[in-house]
């Protein structure tokens, strides 16, 4: 039979991984019994369902076997095989679930960390293996295949024979080099101390044959090898085992064999809870987004497991949108296993599970926020959008629960705060949570409307995401106090005196400032204003919708023509103020030319496009020649 290929990036993936750029190459035997368990689990819940299958739970296992003469290690089980064309697509093609952006000129780290991410799983054998053969039979089919493949150049698929449902493994494990020691995995005492270490929580026993050195004779000091096949894994899953018991290697590698990170979490959350339902859960926070976090492909959910069954790999109901990021394993004895999997996602103890763990998760950020702020503040930078999303998301329904967990960057002290933070310096006086947004900190820092607000000592919040705007107007209001964009057209800052003086420019000069308001098209309104110190003009907004969120409407696919009023700002006290009141008398041309570059340059420090650049450079070619 003629060799088939492997799909162009598996092979370039085979490649690094037979050139063992992976450092850690133990995790291939994890990697291969974890696929075993799934296996197993795969064909119990079947057979639940399917009366034709007939399986014992108890029969049901892991074997490991070696031979040092013939340097093959073995892995076999009883799960539920592969078919011919799930034996193609499955051990054919690698991470089917993205496209492996390998570049020509990355670093070994950088190589290894993208394995990591994908979670290369079967493929990590080829580190330590020459060849491999994996002979199956699947319950859908009528004979048994054998898979075998040596590398990069492609694998074959026979016709085989084989008695029992199930998948056999054999590794041709690597001859010993300078730098490796391949003949480890053929050692009894390094195979039972990796199982230990990756694999003691799988629920399914990995059995071994053992031997026992044992005294024959005492006077004469003789000793017999005596074998036994024997379980090597606890089979207790660390979920189910007492907090204390566990360590903080034991969670990160549980966490990271089996939601394939390469970095450990963030955090762990254990809980065991006894109630109407009853749980044990254990849930991670990932220390960064999963590398398909931001694609259509991921899906969010925590695995589900009753009574040591896993009834489903993701069950997104447990699981809020704005938690999404959160991976983790509940196990409840209380769910009803003879229902369908749909009727279960339906069922009261299944609601009820998912409203405590989504209280747990608040409780514990909250806890992280209070006593390990750095933490929560990684934290917050990864995956703060999220919450702001589910601030403003569904009208608002949850913000409650969410509010005291966002942050934003403040003016005063140039890092992120609560808005508990915030309000709590608000000074004697003060009325509104004053915010400013823009592209970045720097830009918002720079904007006119700012200036007026900090001289007055008050703190800004700057906003710097897209979602930030419509996560604060969601929000409405926090301990009674409103928010207030610096960029609102009433601000209301001055002092009378001021007031009063802005309105009589704007009376005196009502003339001037009506012709320049119908000179520029978008503008509703041009008006004098105190409130710009240095800067000679600015855009402010009327009514709900600013500058930056007609900015993310404008970005939306499907324009909905949602437009902010603007107001024209012209600060009456800079010499520019001077200059068109004189145009405006002398020269109507000139004025419309100025009306235009004022226009432009409020645009401008807005971030706003200019339409028309070509006539406004000429514009003010012209004005500068003179
Ligand atoms: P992953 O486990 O992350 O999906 P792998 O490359 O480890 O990726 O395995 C690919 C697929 O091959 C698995 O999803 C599974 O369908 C199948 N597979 C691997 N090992 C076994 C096995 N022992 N028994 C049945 N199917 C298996």
């Amino acid at each position: 039979m003629a060799k088939k290929e492997f799909k162009s990036e598996s092979k370039r993936l085979l490649d690094l991984m037979i050139n063992s750029i992976y450092t850690n190459k133990d995790i291939f035997l994890r990697e291969l019994i974890s696929n075993a368990s799934d296996a197993l689990d795969k064909l119990y819940y079947r057979s639940l369902t399917d009366k034709k299958l007939k399986v014992k739970k108890d029969k049901l296992e892991i074997n490991i076997s070696y031979d040092k003469d013939n340097r093959t290690l073995t892995v076999s089980d009883n799960g539920c095989g592969m078919t011919k064309d799930e034996l193609e697509s499955n051990l054919g093609t690698i991470a089917k679930s993205g496209t492996l952006a390998f570049k020509e000129n990355m670093s070994k780290e950088e190589k290894a960390n993208i394995i990591g991410q994908f979670g290369v799983g079967f493929y990590s054998a080829f580190m330590v293996s020459d060849k491999i053969t994996v002979t199956t039979l699947s319950p859908d089919s009528d004979s048994a295949y054998v898979w075998e493949s040596e590398g990069a150049d492609g694998y074959t698929i026979k016709e085989a024979k084989k008695d029992e449902i199930g998948t056999e493994i054999v590794l041709k494990i690597k001859e010993d080099t300078d730098e490796v020691e391949y003949s480890k995995y053929l050692d009894e005492y390094e195979l039972k101390s990796l199982i230990k270490k990756y694999s003691d929580y799988i629920r399914f026993p990995i059995k071994m044959e053992v031997t026992h050195h044992e005294l024959k004779d005492e006077e004469k000091h003789e000793y017999e090898d005596h074998k036994e096949i024997e379980t090597l894994n606890s089979m207790i899953p660390i979920w189910k085992k007492a907090a204390k018991d566990v360590s903080d290697e034991d969670y990160d590698n549980f966490y990271m064999d089996k939601f394939s990170d390469y970095d450990k979490p963030l955090k762990v959350i254990h809980s065991s809870v006894e109630g109407m339902t009853s749980y044990k859960s254990l849930l991670f926070i990932p220390s960064h987004a999963p590398y398909d976090y931001y694609t259509q492909e991921y899906e969010k959910g925590l695995a589900l497991y009753s009574n040591g069954v896993l009834i489903m790999d993701k069950c997104a109901e447990l699981l809020p949108d704005y938690f999404s990021f959160i991976k983790g394993v509940v196990d409840s004895e209380d769910l009803s296993l003879n229902i369908s999997r749909e009727l279960l996602q339906e069922s009261q103890g299944l609601k009820l599970i998912a409203k405590n763990i989504e209280s747990k998760i608040c409780k514990e950020l909250e806890n992280m926020l209070k006593d390990d702020r750095d933490n929560y503040i990684s934290f917050f930078k990864t995956f703060g959008v999220q919450l702001k999303y589910g601030v403003y998301n569904n009208y608002g329904q949850d913000k409650d629960k969410l509010k005291d967990l966002v942050m934003f960057y403040s003016a005063k002290h140039e890092r992120l705060i609560t808005l508990s933070e915030y309000v709590s310096e608000m000074k004697e006086g003060q009325e509104s949570i004053y915010y400013a947004s823009g592209a970045s900190v720097e830009k918002i820092g720079a904007l006119p409307q700012v200036e007026q607000v900090r001289d007055k000592d008050y703190d800004i919040l700057y906003l710097t995401d897209y979602v930030d705007e419509f996560c604060v107007t969601a929000i409405q209001k926090y301990e009674e106090k409103s928010f207030k964009n610096v960029s609102d057209e009433n601000l209301d800052l001055e002092s009378e005196e001021e007031k009063k003086e802005t309105e009589k420019a704007n009376k005196d000069n009502s003339d001037l400032l009506k012709d320049m308001s119908e000179l520029l098209d978008e503008v509703k309104e041009v008006r004098f204003s105190n409130k710009l110190k240095t800067h000679p003009v600015c855009l402010t907004t009327k009514g709900d919708v600013s500058i930056e969120m007609q900015k993310v409407f404008d970005a939306m696919p499907n324009d909905m023509g949602i437009k902010a009023e603007m107001i024209l700002e012209i600060n009456e006290k800079h010499p520019i103020s001077k200059k068109i009141k004189e145009l405006y008398k002398k020269d109507k041309d000139e004025f419309e030319k100025y009306s235009k570059i004022l226009y432009s340059e409020a645009r401008m420090i807005a971030g706003l496009p200019i339409d028309n650049p070509t006539e406004i450079s000429r514009l003010i070619c012209e004005v500068i020649s003179k």
